[in-house]
């Protein structure tokens, strides 16, 4: 038996690529984008009342990690990417059906558009739903979660002064919170945990129109090397 369903909408995010991208909504306010609506909910009666709400669920598919054949284990970053656990104990991309879920902010809603924050969300997802998020019934303060019991502690993000000048400029043309964007991210530390970064290897991930390259001086700090226009908007 299977069942179709279709987007309500595309997002566009700050985030062209999945690398950097923080791993659960909230972890990055300053990461954010729109919720562009496909007719006929581009009309103001679908939204109508949502001006209400601060938070908003969003149901999406991982368009970008959809697999012919399901996974029954999978190996979350968050266990260091070496140790298996069950696809249903995890919130990895590789799952049935695709589907991710986010809690994310709601800023603003225009017919058409909802602009949001704190998002986990590659540009162009397709999102298949939108819920109010309703604090007493989704805030579970006794819930336990052994595997993931508290955010990852972030690490420290430094910068190369020619860096920060050209993200301060490039946050200016953008109108975005973009030192914070990428000071938030990276604080996430984006590498894989197998990997032992040397000094000399040079990471990069596009946020915006923007490619940023970092590196790692030492273990668990970050600095920042350089912000430039990215290579595929030249
Ligand atoms: N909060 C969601 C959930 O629990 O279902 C997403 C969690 S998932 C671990 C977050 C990661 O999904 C991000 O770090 C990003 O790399 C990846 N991601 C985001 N949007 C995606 C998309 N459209 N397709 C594939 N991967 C995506």
């Amino acid at each position: 038996m299977s069942y179709a369903v279709s987007p309500i909408g595309f997002v566009r995010s700050c985030f062209k690529e999945k690398f950097a991208i923080p791993r659960q909504p909230q972890l990055a306010p300053a990461a954010r984008g729109t919720l562009d609506l496909l007719p006929p909910f581009d009309q103001g009666e679908a939204v109508q009342g949502l001006e209400q709400v601060s938070h908003v669920w969003l149901l999406f598919l991982f368009h970008q990690a959809l697999e012919d054949k399901p996974r029954l284990k999978v190996r979350p970053p968050r266990l260091g990417g070496n140790q298996s656990i069950g696809v249903f104990a995890s919130r990895a991309t590789h799952r049935p059906n695709g589907l991710g879920q986010s809690v994310v902010k709601l800023d603003r809603v225009e017919p058409g558009r909802l602009w949001l924050s704190g998002i986990d969300l590659l540009d162009g997802t397709p999102v298949l739903d939108i819920k109010p998020y309703v604090p007493y019934a989704d805030c579970v303060t006794d819930a336990v979660n052994a595997i993931a019991d508290s955010a990852p502690l972030p690490i420290k993000v430094d910068w190369q002064e020619q860096a920060l000048t050209q993200a301060r400029q490039h946050g200016l043309r953008l109108n975005e919170p973009l030192v914070e964007l990428i000071e938030q991210c990276l604080a996430q530390d984006p590498r894989p945990a197998y990997q032992t970064p040397q000094p000399e290897r040079r990471y990069g991930a596009a946020f915006w129109d923007l490619d940023v390259r970092w590196h790692y001086p030492q273990p668990g700090r970050i600095c920042v090397l350089d912000v430039v226009a990215s290579a595929a908007t030249l």
